[in-house]
């Protein structure tokens, strides 16, 4: 029923989509995606981009693993964040929301979204900007690290959040793939084995085979030591299918969690195949 619901909503959203050009209208929910799911509208500014518009987040679930989802970095990749709308009514489903909190940016480069480029209305690529100890200053990167609003306004809530897995929405003609950052392998595999269930071209790609100076990976990851996916779904996929593959990877991403907690907690008593685990087994789900 849940999974029926869930798919009414993903076409709807997709209905609603795709003839928008201009992600800011995706702010405003459609009213048949309202009349659908209400809760669909809960979102919040906690930033404002170079240009003044709203930067928008949401936190969904109340389990014990903590993910910071970033729909959209790159404003010329518009496929992730059509699909946090849909991740956010996947994780008000009880049994996944008793599993994990996640923290969502819809958007963190509405600028760029706004023109169908890359980088934000002062011509900067927003993942190469952050406090990573590779960081290059240029034209293109930013003066200093966090010189842009958008990255300010993302990594303080990251901070503050203060996640165990950090997911991050792109895309690219050479998708679908996921490439990770840090102690990230097995989330990596993970993401793979559960979007691999709804479309088989998904792979990892451990290198993405050039430099990336000051991206989020180099600071979450190889900084910070918190693992980091850097999602590249294909470019211009349809929402329905890309949404699916999404799914299954956040399935997969829970069982994963649960059965890494339990190694590295040999005596916590999670069942990873129990349906609603108690408070207590949750608490020990996770090494947080
Ligand atoms: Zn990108």
């Amino acid at each position: 029923m849940a999974r029926v619901a869930t798919l009414a909503v993903a076409l709807a959203t997709f209905a609603g989509c795709a003839s928008i050009a201009d992600s800011r209208a995706l702010e405003t929910p459609e009213p048949e995606v309202r009349r659908v799911q209400p809760q669909i509208a809960h979102w919040r500014t906690i930033g404002e981009s170079v240009e003044g518009r709203a930067i928008q987040a949401r936190t969904v679930g109340h389990g014990p693993l903590r993910v910071f989802v970033i729909g959209s970095i790159h404003g010329d990749e518009r496929e992730g964040r059509r699909l946090v709308d849909s991740l956010a009514i996947m994780f008000r489903d009880p049994s996944y929301a008793s599993k994990a909190t996640i923290y969502m940016v819809r958007d963190a480069n509405p600028d760029g979204s706004a023109r169908g480029s890359r980088r934000n209305a002062r011509g900067v690529d927003l993942n190469r900007n952050w406090p990573a100890s590779n960081f290059k200053a240029s034209p293109a990167r930013g003066s200093a690290p966090l010189s842009e609003p958008e990255v300010r306004v993302v990594a303080d809530a990251m901070t503050k959040f203060d996640p165990d897995l950090v997911v991050v929405f792109h895309s690219t003609y050479r998708g679908p793939f996921c490439n990770y950052d840090g102690p990230a392998q097995r989330h990596a595999k993970a993401f793979v084995s559960g979007a691999s269930r709804a479309d088989r071209r998904w792979r990892i790609v451990p290198d993405m085979g050039y430099p990336t100076p000051g991206s989020l990976g180099s600071w979450v990851g190889v900084d910070r030591g918190t693992p980091i996916l850097t999602v590249e779904f294909d470019r211009g996929q349809d929402l329905a299918s890309s949404w699916l593959a999404t799914k299954r990877a956040f399935e997969s991403l829970l069982v994963e969690s649960e059965v890494g907690g339990r190694r590295l907690s040999a005596s916590a008593p999670v069942e990873a195949s129990a349906p609603s685990p108690t408070p207590d087994a949750q608490a020990g789900a996770s090494p947080r």
